[in-house]
């Protein structure tokens, strides 16, 4: 079954020349400045229309999208968002969700004014008050909190990134706070820390447009991550060869076009992964060079293998060895993925060589307890085949985004909040967001001023029922500002909502690891610059806002700015001086004054590329919205490291480490220096003494750990099944396109996918309801029976089930089911649906026009938190109860026992091995963290 293929490719595999997969039609980019189209509404009479074509970044997603804004040069309105070709991302390309972004600026539900409630909080009666009442309210608090000692008492909670990350990051270092909680483990912390105690950088970056071979485990083509830029690369590839392998329970439109579908049993892919690890090794399809240059074998062979000489070729029998019950068979025992499969894939990966592209991101990962382990069992398949940095392969993701520095930086604050990473979990990727009402419960601390920013906590997390009882609570959050374009099930629980625009409303800086290369794009508020193209000038973009007529929706750049100012107005704290011009001494930092010197200063080539065009580097950026700062970024680790950091330098005769200053800088192999990666060892680390120093010795490799709902922990015959939760639509985005009524026409439901065999055991057909029930409550929906998912396991996409509390408020009703919320008894909570969307009238005529009565079933309210005692990352995936329902039992129906929530954390938490580590840390140093505290903080020392 194994016998070694005839002629393989390695060491070094034939590079591919890279492809060319621009737009081939577009409006060029000189005339922008005056477009002129036939207006499509009055067809069949040809009426001309001029339009500034002005370029912004979708903000729907991650990815980054450049969208261009047809804004009508007579009535300054946006007529329509098409792709930017300018950007080097998407390259003219967009996904449904991009173009929706009209319904996004012109939904006539939308929040225009900042509201402060009035009465109880989460009672729904709110007022409109000024942007000077909210800051000087909020920053009052603030400062008060940051006089007293209290800075552990101010909390940021983010749902859609940017990279505000870097602005927001010198914002609460100015502030002296650690304050910065993310959505990250409930998303991605799990794939994140597998790559980074590989390689110290926390994703792939598949270069896919050049790669022979593309390996995705998670739907990645249609409706994953990176989706539009990956999914254009990957068709490239595809037209022009590669082989495409899909891991994915369910079969997803990724999985639907590909060579390989493997359906495995849900978590058991590390299997999988490494029975054909295991191939390449004991067939030496691998690339022996590039694992003995770059992989800390030698740290492998002294610490676990004392036994051997620490040779290179002791090393290749001790991972022979290592692997060596990871047959073909055994992972089909455990996943039911066929064994000739696994081999004939593990074959097509050696013929690849180096131009192998991977991803992992939610999915399996983001599922089971050890996803992190799934990660680094695809990553070993990567390094094996020496396809790290390659053409067609996968690079770190850091190489491939720039990060502009930012006028004057300050030091990191001295303060550690345990809200954010409690000592249990030192190895936690992101903050433990997801347990944050357990830790409010617990009388872990309290919250002075809490702002969620376009962050929906009671919907999108785990346990959304423990979030209302947290955020109602106003002993343990003092004051709740919700930053938010839309409405959303959180906001109604807020103190104040406030309004924050969608892509062409704000300003923001992307940069994303989208192919081998280097860009930035520039998010810019469309509206404003149209009117300042016609002589008007603006303070605020919620000024030019109200001038076009859509109310005082603002953007968080300038609101960080102003809050600051009123938090510290004389500068006797030190944080004022962060928010004032770099080219006005004294005055007030303007939103234009920071990019203008970002681009002057930390991007390189644009100031030459803008030059050129006579243009100043904002110019540019506001007439192209992107620019392309490297191509072709291959092999960084091969880079020797600059002159400057080279002399003077040691090299550890032990490690080959080059140190200077006490600081690694970089890694000598073969006699010669390389930057090489940011690990202790600056090698590639098979082997993580991190793991082991802080009490996971045995998870030092890249192993398979048996997941929460591996299949000999259900008892079928009682109903038993798996729920996997953590599929997306590639119409929707979580509570983001809650208001794009385009969007909401196309998907509208979330039925629960059920195998055929099951449905026969069940005695249901589709359109029926089932019961499904957790460890903490249950929900009802509606069955497709289909072959599309394994039998024992259901699928249910977590995109839908957005709902609302009163019949106009609080909620778009485009896409929000009208619901009926009940506390029965202590910690008991129903949900029933009254009714799902309807007609409504509006100055939109398409509201009278809505067909669709469904808004889906909120799954999410009924999972309890299971945070992985390593990553942090919640595990999504459910052991559940599958059963017909009761006559009391409705299509939408949710019940939530919050006590049993709280018990079920418990039980988690219990599996953490908690710090502290060696040196009495309460983290390993060199793990990235996001917004880093100063080191002195990391002790425990005093506590
Ligand atoms: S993939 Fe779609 S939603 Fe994401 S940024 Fe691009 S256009 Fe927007």
């Amino acid at each position: 079954m194994t016998e070694p293929v005839a002629a393989p490719l390695h060491p070094v595999a034939q590079e591919l020349a890279a492809s060319q997969g621009g737009l081939k039609s577009y409006p060029p980019v000189e005339r922008w400045e005056d477009w002129e189209e036939y207006d499509p509404v009055a067809w069949p009479q040809k009426v001309k229309r001029r339009y500034s074509l002005i370029p912004t970044i979708c903000f729907n997603c991650e990815a980054g999208c450049g969208l261009l804004a047809y804004v009508d040069r007579e009535t300054l309105a946006i007529q329509k968002f098409e792709g930017n070709p300018a950007h080097p991302g998407s390259r003219g390309r967009n996904c449904a969700k991009g173009p929706a972004t009209l319904n996004q600026v012109t939904d006539p539900e939308r929040i225009r004014y900042p509201l402060r409630r009035v009465g109880p909080r989460g009672g729904g009666r709110w007022e409109r008050v000024t942007w000077d009442d909210v800051l000087d309210d909020i920053g009052g608090r603030i400062r008060k909190a940051l006089v007293e000692g209290r800075q552990r008492e101010v909390m940021y909670h983010l749902g859609r990134p940017g990279h505000e990350l870097v602005y927001l990051q010198r914002v609460f270092h100015a502030w002296g706070i650690d304050g910065h909680n993310s959505h990250t483990n409930v998303c991605s912390a799990s794939a994140r820390a597998g790559y980074a105690f590989w390689h110290g950088m926390d994703r792939p970056s598949p270069d896919h447009a050049n790669a022979r071979f593309i390996l995705l485990l998670s739907s990645h083509l249609e409706t994953g991550h990176y989706f539009n830029p990956h999914a254009q690369r990957i068709i490239e590839a595809k037209a022009r060869g590669a082989k495409i392998a899909v891991f994915d329970t369910r079969l997803s439109n990724t999985a639907s076009m590909a060579d390989w579908w493997l359906a495995p049993w849900p978590g058991s892919e590390s299997a999988v992964l490494l029975a054909m690890a295991h191939i390449l090794v004991r067939e030496k399809l691998y690339d022996r060079e590039f694992v003995r240059r770059w992989v800390n074998w030698d740290e492998y062979l002294r610490e676990e293998r004392p036994d051997l000489p620490v040779e290179f070729e002791s090393f290749e029998r001790a991972i022979d060895e290592l692997y060596r019950h990871f047959t073909p068979e055994f992972a089909e025992a455990e996943s039911g993925v066929a064994a000739a499969a696994i081999v004939e894939i593990a074959r097509e990966i050696g013929r690849a060589g180096s131009a192998l592209a991977t991803h992992i991101w939610r999915n399996t990962a983001a599922g089971n307890l050890g996803g992190w382990q799934v990660a680094r069992a695809l990553e070993l398949i990567v390094v094996l085949m020496g396809a790290v940095g390659t053409p067609g392969g996968t690079a770190p993701s850091a190489w491939n985004k720039a990060v502009p520095a930012p006028p004057m930086m300050p030091p990191p604050g001295k303060i550690w909040s345990e809200l954010l990473m409690p000592r249990e979990y030192p190895l936690a990727f992101f903050e433990m967001s997801f347990l944050l009402p357990h830790f409010l419960r617990e009388g872990r601390g309290k919250l002075a001023m809490y702002f969620t920013r376009v962050y929906n906590p009671v919907w999108t997390n785990p346990d959304g029922m423990s979030w209302i009882e947290a955020l109602t609570d106003e002993a343990k959050v003092e004051r709740h500002a919700c930053l938010t374009p839309i409405w959303s099930e959180t906001a109604w629980f807020a103190d104040f909502v406030l309004p924050m625009g969608h892509a062409s409303e704000r300003h923001d800086l992307m940069s994303q690891e989208t192919h081998a290369a280097r860009w930035i794009g520039f998010r810019q508020p469309v509206l404003r610059v149209a009117l300042e193209r016609t002589g008007k000038r603006f303070d605020f973009t919620w000024q030019a806002h109200e001038a076009a007529g859509i109310g005082q929706v603002w953007e968080e750049d300038e609101f960080w700015i102003e809050l600051s100012w009123r938090i510290d107005p004389d500068g006797s704290l030190g944080i004022r001086k962060y928010f004032e011009s770099p080219y006005r001494a004294g005055e007030k930092l303007r939103i234009e004054e920071q990019y203008r010197w970002m681009f002057e200063n930390s991007v390189p080539g644009l100031p030459e590329a803008a030059a050129k065009e006579k243009l100043t580097p904002l110019e540019y950026m506001r007439k192209y919205g992107a620019f392309l700062i490297e191509d072709g970024v291959y092999r960084t680790h091969e880079q020797t490291p600059p002159a400057r950091e080279l002399d003077g330098a040691t090299v550890d005769p032990t490690t080959n480490v080059v140190v200077k200053g006490g600081q690694a800088v970089g890694v000598e192999i073969d006699g010669r220096r390389h930057i090489g990666f940011p690990t202790p060892s600056r090698k590639l680390e098979f082997f993580s003494k991190t793991l082991k120093a802080w009490k996971w010795p045995e998870q030092a490799v890249p192993n398979y750990i048996r997941s929460h709902v591996h299949w000999s922990n259900l008892d079928r015959a009682k109903g038993e099944m798996v729920l996997l939760p953590t599929f997306r639509l590639p119409t929707l985005i979580h509570t983001r396109s809650g208001n794009a009524k385009w969007l909401y026409e196309l998907s509208h439901t979330n039925p629960l996918w059920l195998h055929p065999e099951d449905a026969t055991r069940l005695g249901v057909a589709t359109g029926d309801l089932l019961k499904i029930a957790t460890r903490i409550g249950h929900f009802v929906d509606t069955v497709w029976v289909t072959e599309s998912v394994r039998p024992g396991v259901v699928a249910c996409s977590h995109h839908l089930g957005r709902w609302r509390l009163h019949e106009d408020a609080g909620g778009e009703r485009w896409s929000t089911a009208l619901v009926d919320l009940r506390r029965l008894d202590a910690g008991k909570w129903r949900m029933r649906q009254l009714h799902g969307p309807r007609p409504f009238a509006s100055a939109d005529p398409d509201s009278s026009r809505i067909w669709w009565n469904e808004a889906g079933v909120h799954q999410n309210l009924t999972f309890p938190v299971q945070p992985d005692p390593v990553s942090g990352q919640h595990c999504w995936h459910q052991k559940v109860t599958v059963t017909r329902p009761g006559p009391d039992d409705r299509y939408g129906d949710v019940f939530v026992d919050t006590d049993k929530s709280f018990e079920v954390y418990r039980e988690w938490l219990a599996l953490a091995r908690p710090a502290p580590g060696p040196g009495n840390l309460r983290r390993p140093l060199w793990l990235p963290r996001a917004f880093k505290p100063d080191v002195s903080a990391y002790r425990l020392d005093g506590e």
